[in-house]
């Protein structure tokens, strides 16, 4: 009865709104991920547009209007979007509504105890699963297409394991006492967590409480105390407080970092894919230069020490002979 239901609705759907069922996601990153499954035989369209804070959207009427003609919308869940249930209500949507992180263990923000962290796609192990999420809500909506589905998702797959694995080769380039991820808003804890980088963001998991002196203290104390070569600002964030870190500081801005939406279309960072890769590798060339000391920190310990010990045995054999000729 319910897929006879799916069934009757898809079709209203159809008739109402052109040829192709019409795909709906919050946020960008899951209109691509979408599409690449989706192929042709889909519309998409995304409520927050690319370079949009979904943190911190306001829905309006069109996106009202936009979901009652969908016959599929597509949420993160995890707090990520927490307007949407609203417009979706508001709507009188009759389309299916799937969280697409189903499957996926939330983690905890690193700074900020009792909140949930919604940038799950950020790991890109947890990738595939958003992509199977989106490829099963497709075959269940449109089941005539699901061979082609099935074919587009096998095929985007094995290119995000391939990123996956290219991810895993640059963060091993740098160096161990390095590896320190200093970012604007709290969105890279799946990533450190996965690739084995330690995060410190100036921000919490969210973006709608602005930065307080404390934060930016503690950014700070992370930044002297580590010697890290380099931080991030990201895409979709005001990056003021940060550069004025950086400058106070003495350090560089390593590059920009695609978080919470994908870049414009030409750009790099245009699809997931795209953006993952992008932020692998301004992290991994940044990261990996040589601190200002002109060494690096770990040969910089280990050239300390050598200059203590052999300073020692130096004075071990001045006092030696002067006990000899004595
Ligand atoms: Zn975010």
């Amino acid at each position: 009865m319910k897929k006879f239901l799916t069934l009757v609705h898809l079709l209203i759907c159809l008739v109402a709104y052109g040829q192709k069922p019409l795909v709906v996601s919050s946020a960008s990153i899951f209109a691509d991920m979408s599409k690449r499954i989706g192929g042709d035989h889909i519309e998409v369209q995304s409520i927050v547009p690319i370079g949009g804070d979904p943190h911190k959207y306001e829905a309006t009427p069109d996106d009202a209007r936009l979901l009652a003609g969908a016959s599929l919308i597509l949420i993160n869940g995890l707090t990520f979007e927490g307007w949407i249930n609203e417009v979706i209500d508001t709507s009188g949507t009759k389309a299916r509504v799937v969280l697409i992180t189903e499957g996926i263990e939330a983690i905890k923000s690193a700074e900020h105890q009792n909140a949930v962290d919604p940038h799950a796609w950020m790991d890109a192990e947890n990738g595939l699963i958003y992509l199977k999420n989106i490829k099963d809500a497709l075959v269940t909506m449109d089941p005539g297409h699901a061979q082609d589905y099935e074919k587009n998702y096998f095929v985007y797959k094995e290119e995000l394991t391939e990123l996956h694995q290219y991810i895993q080769r640059r963060m091993a380039e740098i160096p161990p006492a390095q590896r320190i991820l200093i970012t604007s808003h709290d969105a890279f804890s799946y990533f450190g967590n996965k690739y084995g980088l330690k995060i410190n963001a100036m921000m919490g998991v969210s973006t709608d409480a602005d930065a307080q002196t404390g934060d930016m203290e503690r950014v700070i104390e992370a930044l002297t105390k580590q010697k890290v070569p380099a931080i991030f600002i990201e895409s979709t964030i005001n990056p003021k407080m940060l550069m004025q870190i950086a400058h106070d500081h003495n350090v560089i801005i390593g590059g920009s970092l695609y978080a919470d939406s994908v870049g414009e279309p030409g750009t790099e960072g245009e699809s997931y894919l795209g953006m993952m890769r992008h932020n692998a590798d301004v992290i991994a060339g940044a990261l990996s230069r040589q601190v200002k000391t002109g060494i690096s920190l770990s040969t910089g310990i280990n050239w300390s020490m050598y200059a203590i010990l052999i300073a020692a045995l130096l004075l071990s054999w001045v006092l030696l002979i002067l006990k000899l000729k004595k």
